[in-house]
């Protein structure tokens, strides 16, 4: 599962050169589009003769891991590096954009921004009858748990029995969220989940929103009142309606607090050149990238330094073997490999004109 791809270990991953080899493709035939990329990515390679022997043997890899395991997944990808004997395929639940490089190590980017598009959540389903609470991934809603409730609604009655029901009432409804709430806090912790949505009856959602402690109530993302009789796909388009909203909000606020840093000279450095400096010296907390991101860098095959831009020598040991990479994908694994975050957003207006890419940092 998405989710569960080990984007650290991928990232400690290096070859020599472009010895990596990294496809990602659709459904079915999508292998077949990527043939005229291979063959003029095979063709450009010519010229080091070291490095399209070793792109022929790493193909060679990836077609006979998908002879042996044909697709059966929306999207594919997989790594290949014969230099290393490495070759590993990754069944995806979503589509991805057909994709083939060459580099030193997997190209993580295409996965590091699904991951964070769709981090794990928590979905709670609630109305007085009963309550479900779904794990979230990826499009797809998981049940884990279901708690009755059996809590009638209003009626009337009259003078004291009124009063007796009423009573009555309140305290089953505040059992209920508490049970509900205790296998919330069981899911999150187990899962380690940052956010949750609220849906269904006003008031269930407000009664287990009461019985919240503060650090969960602070990851609920959502509360909508929503018809729990529609159908699961509706729920579901329902949660994450909610779920990316906060998404971009949470987005902009980070933005907002790298610009106040910035400003006032704090902890905070903006484009390519002053975060892949901050990233070399661990010192990025969390970096936020736009998604239309083309940050072009450059690595050296003699002492692999990576400088933002497109020089012909290497800047470290004037070696003029090097290539071209995407430093987005160098931020995604510098963030793997220094417990940082790389967070990938839609373009924000100020976040464009600096370059795409701004970092808080830790000191
Ligand atoms: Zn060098």
């Amino acid at each position: 599962m998405l989710q569960d791809i080990d984007l650290r270990e991928l990232s400690q991953m290096q070859g020599n050169g472009r010895d990596f080899v990294s496809v990602y493709f659709r459904g079915e035939d999508g292998i077949e589009s990527l043939r005229s990329r291979e063959r003029m990515l095979r063709a450009m390679l010519e010229e080091m003769p070291d490095e399209a022997e070793h792109f022929d043997m790493s193909m060679q890899l990836v077609h006979e891991l998908l002879e042996k395991h044909p697709v059966r997944a929306e999207g594919v990808c997989v790594f290949a590096c014969a230099l290393l004997d490495f070759v590993r395929g990754y069944p995806l639940s979503m589509p991805v954009p057909n994709e083939l490089r060459v580099g030193p190590s997997p190209y993580i980017r295409p996965l590091a921004e699904l991951q964070d598009e769709y981090q794990t959540f928590a979905l709670v389903a609630c109305d007085n009858s009963a309550t479900r609470i779904f794990l979230v991934t990826n499009h797809q809603a998981e049940l884990e748990d279901q708690i009755k409730g059996g809590v009638k609604n209003h009626v009337k009655k009259g003078g004291w029995s009124q009063k007796r029901y009423s009573r009555r009432r309140e305290n089953q409804l505040h059992r209920y969220a508490g049970e509900v709430v205790d296998a919330l806090a069981q899911l999150v912790n187990e899962h380690g989940l940052e956010r949750i949505v609220l849906t269904g009856s006003e008031e269930t959602m407000r009664e287990i929103k009461d019985e919240l402690p503060e650090d969960l109530a602070q990851k609920v993302v959502g509360q909508e009142a929503f018809d729990l009789n529609r159908s699961e796909g509706e729920l579901l388009d329902a949660a994450y309606e909610a779920y990316f909203a906060e998404e971009i909000e949470f987005e902009q606020k980070l933005w907002e607090r790298i610009k106040n840093e910035y400003q006032r000279h704090g902890l905070a450095v903006t484009g390519a050149t002053d975060v892949l400096d901050a990233f070399r010296t661990g010192r990025v907390e969390t970096a936020i990238v736009t998604t239309d991101a083309q940050l072009r860098g450059t690595q050296c095959r003699d002492c692999e330094w990576v400088v933002h831009g497109t020089p012909k020598t290497c800047q470290q040991c004037g070696s003029k073997s090097v290539f071209e990479l995407d430093l987005v994908d160098v931020f995604a694994k510098q963030a793997e490999l220094t417990s940082s975050r790389v967070e990938f957003s839609d373009p924000i207006a100020g976040l464009s004109k600096v370059g795409g890419v701004a970092a808080l940092l830790r000191y």
